[in-house]
């Protein structure tokens, strides 16, 4: 059976729930009392979020390819980085092992696309929001993603590391998000929203909005899932 590696811990609230969605998923894919198989290597990530801040990125991709060669060593088949933000350090996790890394960003283009979705409204951390190593990742696609202003960047920012990634999951916070998205629709024409981090899913989701939902967590479990089953198709 195809292991899936998983490089966790950002924040572990999220790791979380790619652990329940990837056994969920196999027990829809396959039935009865299967589940699935996955290593996980958990990092702490109180230095992770200090590296991020201090814009230390060198260290912290260092701490994560550390991480990739381990789950190599340990029977990894694939690896899934299961934060957005991190993907700012991708080319250290891909050097670090020949394993096949399945990219968040390139997952979410592909369904963004498939989707129909033209100006898909991006919430995440600032670092996703603002920089190219992801919004320039979905262009490559050609899905050109719409932020939110400055101040309201702040606060998506602020509610993802003080509430979400401490298990506080706050309505006022809910009710901020679902105001940014209403005012994205009206006033810059989004036509969908996607979760760019890992952790939004907690706050909101697909029941709360008109627009189509593109949760990030979800759409990489279920590539790594279709990768996997690929993998043992290819196998037997
Ligand atoms: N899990 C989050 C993400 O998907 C944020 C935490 C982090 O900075 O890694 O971006």
């Amino acid at each position: 059976m195809a292991t899936i590696g998983l490089i966790g811990g950002m924040s572990w609230e999220s790791t979380a729930v790619y652990y329940r969605l990837l056994n969920e998923g196999v027990r829809a894919r396959a039935g009865g009392l299967h589940s699935a198989d996955v290593l996980l290597h958990s990092v702490d990530f109180a230095p992770i979020a200090e590296m991020q801040a201090e814009g230390n990125w060198e260290a912290a991709g260092a701490v994560l390819a550390e991480s990739a060669r381990r789950l190599q060593q340990g029977g990894a088949s694939c690896l899934l980085l299961c934060t957005n933000t991190m993907h700012k350090v991708a080319p250290r996790i891909t050097e670090a092992t020949n394993l096949p890394f399945l990219h968040l960003a390139d997952v979410t283009a592909r369904a963004v696309k498939a989707a129909g979705v033209k100006r898909p409204l991006l919430l995440a951390t600032r670092f996703t929001m603002e920089q190219s190593f992801y919004r320039g990742r979905l262009a490559a696609f050609g899905v050109e993603p719409l932020v939110p202003e400055g101040a309201e960047r702040d606060e998506v920012h602020r509610v993802i590391y003080e509430e979400l990634c401490r298990g506080r999951i706050e309505p006022r916070s809910k009710a901020r998000y679902l105001a940014i998205i209403e005012r994205a629709v009206r006033e810059v024409g989004a036509d969908g929203v996607i979760l760019g981090c890992t952790e939004i899913g907690l706050l909101i989701g697909q029941g709360d909005c008109q627009l189509p939902v593109f949760d990030t967590t979800a759409l990489h479990v279920e590539a790594a899932l279709d990768f996997t089953a690929e993998l043992e198709r290819a196998a037997a």
